[in-house]
């Protein structure tokens, strides 16, 4: 029997029909060895078991069917395309066959000559005959395939046709022959799956759409063990190899109480605290612990002017315990636009805080550093923290702000408040992970991955401590909270944040209303758009005009904002208190605009995306984005979200005519819902898994099967079951050599394009 390892190290030019000339071409396209040749799957199937008649052929249909061509001309349109026609008929009828950009048809087929066509069915503008576009055509009374045909990618570039890889793979098949596999019978029938030996065969060879199903189904679930094993193991080596720290979670008790639910209130909290008896750490910084009376975060909560939320309760009750635990955190924080996630992440920080320890807030850019500083400030306004070298022991909580723009003077300053241990909460950009930044003593990281940093990033921070050991000064590895701004769905998050404990905000602020979106596809019906702006601002409340550019040469309307707010404020707008905002301007400035735009001496505000993440203004009711088909989804997702934060109805106004079908796509979405969950999957069938999920490569997630939308969500969690069953008690797999060996290869070949080792 045969591994996976053994045919990867099988050189293609073993098969017959293999040369040199096939070799150098089937490398080109990545084509190296017998495994990969077995693993380039047919992207669709030709149904090809029953031949049709001409006269009964119907327009959406795939068919195939055996005639005649009657006529056939070249000519190039008017663009310059080769176009070649050809009539084809049978007994029963006649049908049309246009060829686009293959000029040499009209040397291969003559008239009178028989044809076998396989293709989709439309219907001929002019002659409403059937026609097919661009059909696969064999020549003579007998087809060379027939049956369920496997269609391979092919290469132009490298001559290679579907069919040579279908003739290569009959040898490969033949000489792979019976295959190791991995997952025992007993095992394979609890899963009610094939063997891979199978699998492989059906995939390829087909006998009816149901071998197809089950062999992909197979093949698939490899693919889907092989990542969860690979992230179940290093959780496993990651747990334990790393010391947590203990953290002081008081206060989290009366969450329950906060809630107005008693049922698992202060037992819980009393709990906790015992436990945290023990806990080596540093000096106690929340201010009026000593009677047991109130601490940090019991004054935050407090402070909050609303009642949380039952999922943000139930998110800051994980976290809570996850820190209270002496292994660090390694937490995901998911939930839709608004849900409400800044206040569980603070919650996270100032558990830090309240114990001695310091916290970070890593943010992907400046901008949004700056603004997750502003509401970060508003929330800790008040709170102190304890400091015997202060008058009363007291003292505000002191955050700082460290980005690539904070000059140098400043700078090395801050750096110093950070490593004497002074700034409570540093929030900053990947400067944070810089190598003159070292932390007093880290005790909480909360990532922001509003973009997505980039998986190796984000583990690097988890070394960014006290000493070089990569450890703070008491020798632990801080906890860590990622937060995503745009939530995927949970198969997408297991697979790629599979190595991460998962909290979702499944819950919306009470009394919300969805925002209510409407696509204006015309820019001549902007009026209304205008006259909605004027309603709402003249009714109290704000808005925001997204643009896409800064300037722009031509001045067309809606394109930049710096001319988009001349032309509203002078014409549709007048009258109106308009400001501008874009991230060129000097930071004081954009500081100025937005709390003018806060308190209401700006009522519009034309903008570019700075406003995309972060911004919280919860009188603003309207939203409208210009040249809305430039936008991605998530981008108008984000965009969208920062109306419909009160109990005010909000609206969202898109403004674009697309020239792309996707571009379509995309504002159609946004239109239908505000489920941001649903977006993203939307998102991944327009652009691609890796695209959206911030893997490297776009369009790639390293699976050549599997996929992590929906259809595959079963799959993905019986994938990751069986994979914490098998490495539970054996993290190297040392029962099963086979799979170790398999998923060493896998996350070689494309684990980068997933997860970081
Ligand atoms: P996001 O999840 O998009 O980051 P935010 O944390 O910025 O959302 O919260 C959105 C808005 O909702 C903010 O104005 C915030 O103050 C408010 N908010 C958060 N939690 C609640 C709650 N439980 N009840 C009412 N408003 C809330
Ligand atoms: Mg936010």
């Amino acid at each position: 029997m045969k591994s996976l390892m053994l045919l990867a190290r099988t050189p293609i030019a073993v098969l017959n029909g293999v040369g040199d000339k096939y070799s150098a071409s089937l490398a080109s396209v990545g084509i190296e060895s017998i495994f990969d040749l077995l693993t380039c799957y047919p992207y669709r199937y030709e149904d090809r078991r029953r031949v049709s008649e001409v006269a009964a052929l119907s327009p959406g249909d795939s068919s195939w069917i055996h005639g005649r061509i009657t006529e056939i001309k070249g000519y190039r349109s008017r663009r310059g395309r080769a176009v070649v026609e050809a009539g084809v008929d049978d007994a029963t009828g006649t049908m049309q066959v246009v060829f686009f950009n293959q000029p040499w048809r009209a040397r291969q087929l003559h008239a009178g000559e028989k044809v076998w066509m396989f293709g989709e069915v439309t219907s001929n503008r002019y002659s409403k005959l059937a026609e097919m576009v661009n059909p696969t055509v064999d020549i003579g009374n007998w087809p060379a395939q027939a049956g369920l045909v496997p269609v391979y990618p092919a290469s132009e570039k490298a001559s290679i046709t579907s069919s040579d890889i279908m003739k290569f793979l009959d040898e490969a098949l033949a000489r792979a022959g019976e295959l190791a596999d991995p997952l025992s019978a007993s095992q394979l029938e609890k899963l009610n799956m094939m063997g891979r030996t199978s699998a492989f065969w059906l995939i390829h060879r087909p006998r009816s759409p149901s071998d197809i199903a089950a062999a992909r189904k197979r093949l698939a679930f490899d693919e889907l063990l092989w990542l969860q094993v690979h992230l179940a193991a290093t959780e496993i080596r990651r747990r334990k190899s790393s010391a947590g720290i203990r953290h002081d979670i008081s206060g989290i008790g009366g969450l329950s109480w906060l809630r107005g639910d008693g049922d698992h209130g202060d037992n819980r909290g009393d709990g906790q605290r015992s436990r945290n008896g023990n806990r080596p750490r540093p000096r106690p910084r929340h201010a009026g612990t000593g009677g047991g009376v109130s601490c940090l975060l019991d004054e935050f909560f407090r402070s909050l002017p609303f009642a949380l939320t039952g999922s943000q309760v139930k998110a800051i009750e994980e976290i809570a315990a996850d820190m209270a635990s002496p292994l660090p955190m390694h937490r995901l924080l998911q939930g839709d636009v608004g849900s409400g996630k800044t206040i569980v992440a603070v919650a996270a920080l100032l558990t830090g805080v309240q114990g001695g320890y310091q916290s970070a807030l890593m943010v992907p850019t400046e901008v949004l550093a700056e603004q997750h500083l502003f509401s970060l400030q508003k929330l800790v306004t008040g709170l102190h923290v304890a400091d015997d070298s202060a008058i009363g022991g007291i003292r505000p909580i002191e955050v700082q702000l460290l980005t690539g723009r904070v000059p140098g003077s400043a700078r090395s300053d801050i750096i110093r408040r950070i490593s004497g241990g002074h700034a409570d909460i540093v929030v900053g950009t990947h400067a944070l992970l810089s190598e003159t930044v070292s932390f007093h003593n880290l005790g909480v990281v909360v990532v922001d991955e509003q973009h997505r940093f980039g998986v190796e990033q984000r583990l690097s921070i988890r070394g960014k401590s006290g000493n070089p050991a990569g450890h703070d000064s008491t020798g632990h590895d801080p906890d860590v909270l990622v937060m995503t701004a745009t939530p995927i769905p949970r198969t997408a998050a297991l697979a790629v944040f599979g190595d991460l404990d998962l909290t979702s905000l499944s819950e919306m602020p009470e009394g919300r209303f969805p925002v209510k979106t409407i696509w204006v596809k015309s820019r001549g019906q902007e009026a209304k758009v205008w006259e909605a702006v004027r309603s709402e601002v003249s009714a109290g409340h704000k808005a925001y005009i997204v643009c896409p550019l800064i300037e722009d040469n031509e001045r067309q309307a809606g394109v930049s904002a710096t001319h988009e707010m001349e032309r509203l404020a002078n014409g549709p707008l007048a009258g109106l208190a308009v400001g501008l905002m874009h991230g060129a301007l000097p930071a004081s400035q954009k500081a100025e605009t937005m709390e003018k735009f806060r308190t209401g001496k700006i009522q519009v505000l034309v903008s570019t995306t700075v406003v995309e993440v972060g911004v919280d203004v919860p009188d603003a009711t309207v939203m409208v984005i210009e040249g809305a088909d430039r936008f991605g989804l998530a981008q108008l997702h984000q965009l969208r979200g920062r109306v419909g934060r009160s109990n005010l109805p909000s609206w969202c106004y898109l403004l674009g005519e697309p020239v792309t079908k996707d571009g379509a796509r995309r504002l159609e979405a946004i239109a239908t819902t505000n489920d941001g969950f649903e977006l993203s999957e939307i998102d991944m069938d327009i652009r691609g898994e890796g695209a959206v999920l911030g893997t490297r490569q776009a369009g790639r997630s390293g699976f050549k099967l599997a996929t992590l939308r929906r259809v595959d969500s079963g799959e993905v969690e019986r994938a990751r079951e069986l994979a914490m069953d098998l490495v539970g008690n054996d993290p190297e797999l040392s029962s099963n050599p086979l799979l170790h060996d398999e998923v060493a290869m896998f996350i070689a070949e494309a684990g980068h394009y997933l997860v970081s080792g």
